[in-house]
């Protein structure tokens, strides 16, 4: 991975092939929707889904065509259950939609929009900009309103549907029991005047509180709450009403006119939920629905990551610790078939692929005509705004991590001095232009936020203010000699890294000490520590006039 990317890696193929698949739709403006429920914080591999209706959104319009994407927010579904960190009474708000349950922070109109916003206002940082659509608004729209109207007028199409989709796995009893279950079943569920519910009951033994009788002469609608038992006779349009889940897709499609939604493998398998959407677009609402466009999971060290059981790893966080071109990088790169495993402990190994990918693509690495050209394709749609058009040096990454640790110990001034110095030598650059500069602060923060966080014990790094007594104590006179002479070694001519590292080595020797005796010693005396980072380029990094003081001090 170090030196060149496997091939085989690539197939960005997907990218045309699914744009070609759009084209054959014949609409003024394209419509790419996404989607997301609200029951807890948003994790990153949902931004997999953004990024995909993303990219297909500009390559329609860099085919001349007029696109645009949306985000709908799946607010008004009901609580089943709440992640663990949230203090809200599960008792209380069970059954209600999301969109009626508070914010506990406060700081948004209700629960749901805060999940909602948390992922939003990274949206910019990843370079994606959907019209954000409220469902729980939806539903209080005239259209969304007609569209549940023309399902409750098509019920018996759609039991039809459902029986041939939904129990296509079934035995024949659960088959036969399936079917007399739909005998009154209708696809619209209502919000209880009286208690707010839209079903009874929590994760596992749920109760829809679904409407039991459609008059298509007069509009007229009744349930009975099974939560609070409370009986309704109403008109639709009097009513917040909801329908099922395989049919609130279509609908939605339906009323956004959604010319192709990208889905994970949840929905997507064959005769799920989206086939299921697209024969009840065909039936009920008279038309194509979307193209599928369906994609593997993102998963976070091996494992998926599940809302509900509290494991989050937020866009936010991504952010935290790495670039959002990395990320769109990442999912952009294999194919839509294949899962995507992110290991956090390995964020500086994809880092510096990804700042090598980047120097491809000027013109700075030598690689074969094909990668070039795969690089061409891929590295404008990984980037959140426009490409720019000189190459921005950057900071190596595992450099960041032991040097942004050393704020502290050095302050900002020395830190952006030795960073610019090392943009300088790496590019032979006289001047570390400004856009190189400003990157400097962001990279040094995130090096330093992924070493405390997923760093190993090598990768952290901290120099006490002074040497610790107990450390003193086990520096032999043979120890002295070595730091003596070492002395003279930097009191002379500026060595680089590398000539540094090989002058630890001769130092030793000359005094008779075995080389990794010399490397504890200036460890213990520097951190404390019998290893650390690589020695010739920590010792420049602290200076040389830092590291004389504190050796002296041990002297
Ligand atoms: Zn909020
Ligand atoms: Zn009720």
């Amino acid at each position: 991975m170090s030196n060149g990317f496997p091939e085989e890696e690539y197939s960005i193929h997907w990218i045309s092939d699914v744009v070609d698949q759009v084209l054959v739709r014949d609409v003024d403006v394209y419509r790419i929707s996404t989607g997301k429920s609200t029951s807890g914080s948003i994790h990153i591999g949902f931004v997999r889904e953004l990024v995909i209706a993303d990219v297909i959104k500009r390559k329609l319009i860099e085919a001349g065509k007029s696109a645009r994407t949306l985000f709908v927010v799946d607010d008004y579904d009901p609580v089943r259950s709440f992640p663990p960190s949230v203090s809200l009474s599960l008792d209380e708000w069970v059954g209600k939609p999301y969109s009626d349950v508070p914010d506990e922070f406060g700081c948004c109109q209700s629960f749901g929009a805060h999940v909602a916003n948390e992922l939003i206002e990274t949206f910019p940082a990843f370079g994606v900009d959907p019209e954000v659509i409220w469902q729980s608004k939806l539903y209080e729209t005239p259209e969304m309103q007609e569209a549940t109207r023309i399902c409750l007028r098509n019920t018996e199409t759609i039991r039809d549907i459902l029986i041939e989709y939904v129990a296509r796995d079934f035995n024949d009893e659960q088959k036969a029991d399936y079917i007399e279950s739909m005998r009154t079943w209708y696809p619209v569920s209502a919000i209880c005047p009286s208690c707010g519910r839209i079903q009874a009951g929590a994760k596992g033994e749920i109760v829809p509180n679904r409407i039991t009788d459609y008059n298509p002469e007069t509009d007229m609608v009744s349930f009975t709450c099974p939560s609070c038992g409370h009986s309704t006779d109403a008109p639709l349009s009097e009513l917040r009403v909801k329908l099922s889940w395989r049919i609130d897709w279509p609908a939605k499609w339906y009323v956004l006119n959604v010319t192709c939604e990208p889905a994970g493998k949840d929905h997507s398998v064959k005769g799920g939920s989206f086939d299921t959407g697209l024969e009840v677009s065909k039936r009920v609402f008279g038309w194509d629905g979307p193209v599928k466009v369906p994609f593997e999971w993102v998963l976070i060290g091996g494992r998926a990551m599940a809302t509900s059981e509290g494991i989050i790893f937020s866009p936010k966080v991504w952010l935290s610790l790495a670039s959002p071109e990395l990320y769109r990088y990442l999912v952009l790169k294999p194919g839509l078939e294949r899962a995507i495993d992110l290991h956090p402990e390995r964020i500086p190994d994809m880092i510096d692929e990804f700042d090598r990918f980047e120097r491809v693509y000027y013109g700075l690495e030598d690689v074969s005509e094909d990668q070039r050209e795969l690089t061409e394709l891929l590295y404008p749609l990984c980037l959140p705004e426009n490409v720019p058009e000189e190459y921005i040096p950057k900071l190596p990454f595992k450099f960041a991590v032991i040097t942004s640790q050393m704020q502290d110990i050095l302050g900002s001034t020395t830190i952006l001095e030795r960073c610019e110095q090392v943009l300088k030598k790496q590019y032979g650059l006289d001047e570390v232009p400004t856009e190189a500069k400003d990157m400097i602060p962001i990279r040094l923060h995130r090096a330093k936020t992924w070493a405390q966080e997923y760093g190993t014990e090598r990768d952290r790094v901290e120099v006490p203010a002074s040497v610790p007594k107990e450390i003193i104590d086990t520096i032999t006179e043979e120890d002295r000699d070595f730091l003596r002479e070492f002395v003279g070694v930097l009191k002379g001519e500026p060595l680089d890294d590398e000539e540094l590292q090989s002058k630890v080595f001769e130092t030793a020797r000359s005094v008779g000490m075995k080389d990794k005796r010399a490397f504890v010693v200036l460890y213990r005396v520097l951190i404390s520590r019998k290893s650390g980072p690589r020695l010739g380029g920590f010792l420049n990094l602290l200076g040389n006039e830092w590291v004389l003081k504190r050796i002296k001090s041990v002297l």
